[in-house]
């Protein structure tokens, strides 16, 4: 332990109280918020993806947490004032959604199930070399007539 340490611990308490959920290392006291108000959040995981345009984007997704006075308890859905889980995409929309644990965990169990289907269809599935003609009638063809 050095001499500074015991300020530079007071510091640290000062931007990290103990009322901190254990997993937060980023409090915000947003001017935006409710008055007093403490936004805590995780270490995000940040994820590539694609959007709308084809563009890869990355998603942080991290558990996040409005620590707000008494007085503003009951300004957003229930769900939301307790640790909830979020999803940030850095694309032009700036996209952010918000989900319980369990709305968490449903989402993570559906992307496995999808991401298995999809890893299932590309074994087999015959190749089509590029430009090749498709076999497949187009979504906008008229249904064959028996
Ligand atoms: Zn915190």
């Amino acid at each position: 332990m050095d001499e500074f340490a015991p300020a530079r611990d007071a510091a640290l308490d000062l931007q990290h109280p103990a009322h901190c959920p254990p997993w937060c290392v980023d409090c915000t006291h947003r001017d935006l918020g409710p008055p007093g108000a403490v936004l805590h959040r995780s270490p995000p995981a940040t994820v590539a993806l694609y959007d709308e345009g084809c563009e890869l984007v990355e998603a942080q997704v991290r558990a996040a947490f409005w620590d707000k006075a008494p007085d503003w308890i009951g300004t957003d859905p229930p769900d939301l004032e307790r640790p909830h889980v979020e999803i940030c995409v850095s694309d032009s929309s700036a996209m952010q959604v918000y989900l319980t644990p369990g709305q968490a965990h449903a989402l993570a169990a559906a992307l496995v199930r999808a991401a298995d289907a999809a890893d299932t269809e590309a074994f087999y599935r015959t190749p089509v070399p590029p430009g090749a003609p498709s076999a497949a009638a187009p979504a906008s063809a008229p249904p064959q007539q028996a």
